[in-house]
């Protein structure tokens, strides 16, 4: 690596690694990917794109494929369950706010590949390249990886939840468990043929059993809590029951695939380590409801990637550090805040916030402010 072209090397091709890569490698900078897996990952996890989120992705220039893939939600619906709608929100209220008043329906699976796609020649994502551990000095940092060492000038560990570049450099990853699972469910059914009126994003309210109701291009997801400490196997087997009782269809809903996962909402003490940066899942992790997650991992990406091109470029070092403490307050006080809320509200056990809902569904300015807030424009606006 040539000392006067400064080498990052990004670990994780997940869609907060490529997209620090894209940002890197258009501002002219030389980008290593460096991913375990022996191919992109294809597992069905976030797939919702909020606005902000696709304004970066337009920039990069990498919207237009997603948009071909996804599908434009125009709306998403609060309901009661057994008691059907609540309020409808509609983005439309963001039109003066946005060039995209809307949110995408697309599995991150299918952004991944976009973005590796987009690289240009100066950047390469090595696969089966899994990294261990890391030393860092005051020049570079030395990677240690499952092919051998590898050296950077900076590193960008965005390598998921169970981030090793964290672990490496021994930072905590402060936070909270969830009480109960999450269940997802992708079924081969038309939920709008099932459930009228429903909008393509749905959150349903009830204490015991809510769920979310998702549109993604080929299928519907489900989102059910499942209570902690019971038997895997056990609850896929309870889940067919499940489904009947969100909507009876006279036989079986026809379910392609189903998994269980433990939630967690934590945040690592800071975001930048010296020549190290931490971003997406490896810095912070929180409940997806709200599609939170993934959206405020590309976030990072964009503003950390493109503040260390800053500093490539000869800007003070101090602008990377001002970046960082920016990104770990919005996961704080507005990712993770956000997404707890949600959790909160579609568990509660009165309906007192339901006619705040209407209101404000009703209201276009209280909806505006409200959906800036909720897709992270608002935060966005106040970027250092
Ligand atoms: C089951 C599940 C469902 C989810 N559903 C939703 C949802 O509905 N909505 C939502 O907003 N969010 C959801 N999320 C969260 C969302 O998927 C993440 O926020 C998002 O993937 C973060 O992207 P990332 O690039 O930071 O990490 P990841 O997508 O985890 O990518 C990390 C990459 O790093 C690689 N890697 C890991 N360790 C190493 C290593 N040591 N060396 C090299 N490479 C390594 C991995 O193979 C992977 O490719 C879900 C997460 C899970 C687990």
């Amino acid at each position: 690596m040539s000392p006067r072209t400064p080498a990052v090397v990004v670990v994780g091709a997940g869609p907060v690694g490529l997209t620090a890569a894209l940002t890197l490698a258009q501002r002219g900078i030389h980008v290593t990917v460096l991913e375990q897996g022996a191919a992109l990952a294809t597992e069905s996890r976030a797939s919702t794109f909020h606005p902000p989120t696709l304004e970066m992705l337009e920039k990069l220039g990498v919207l237009e494929p997603l948009l071909e893939k996804g599908i434009v939600a125009e709306t998403f619906q609060y309901r009661a369950r057994g008691g059907g709608e609540i309020a409808t929100l509609d983005l439309g209220v963001l039109a003066a706010d946005t060039a995209y008043p809307f949110r995408v329906q697309c599995e991150q699976s299918k952004l991944t590949p976009i973005l590796r796609a987009a690289l240009p020649a100066t950047a390469e994502v090595l696969f089966g390249h899994q990294v261990r551990s890391l030393r860092a000095d005051t020049g570079r940092v030395v990677l240690d990886t499952a092919s051998g060492p590898i050296e950077a000038d900076w590193v960008i560990g965005a390598d998921g939840a169970h981030s090793a570049v964290r672990q490496a450099l021994g930072v905590d990853f402060h936070g909270s468990t969830y009480p109960e699972r999450f269940l997802v469910a992708s079924v081969d059914e038309d939920l709008a043929d099932v459930l009228p009126g429903i909008a393509p994003i749905n959150y349903v309210f009830d204490p015991d059993e809510w769920l979310v109701l998702l549109r993604t291009p080929e299928h519907w997801r489900v989102l059910l809590p499942t209570p902690d400490g019971t038997d895997d196997a056990a609850e896929l087997r309870r889940l067919p029951a499940r489904l009947t009782a969100v909507a009876d269809l006279g036989r079986p809903w026809r379910l392609l695939h189903a998994s269980l996962y433990r939630v967690h909402q934590r945040v690592t003490e800071r975001f930048r380590h010296g020549r190290v940066l931490l971003m997406g899942d490896a810095a912070h992790v929180n409940n997806p409801l709200g599609g939170l997650g993934m959206n405020s991992g590309i976030h990072d990406a964009v503003v950390l990637a493109g503040a260390l091109a800053d500093v490539l470029g000869g800007a003070p070092d101090v602008v990377l550090d001002r970046a960082a403490a920016y990104r770990r307050t919005v996961a704080i006080d507005h990712v993770q805040r956000t997404s707890h809320d949600n959790w909160t509200r579609l568990r509660a056990r009165d309906n007192s916030g339901h006619a705040r809902l209407r209101a404000l569904a009703d209201d276009p300015v209280a909806a505006r402010a409200y959906l800036r807030r909720a897709c992270l424009l608002d935060v966005l606006a106040q970027r250092p």
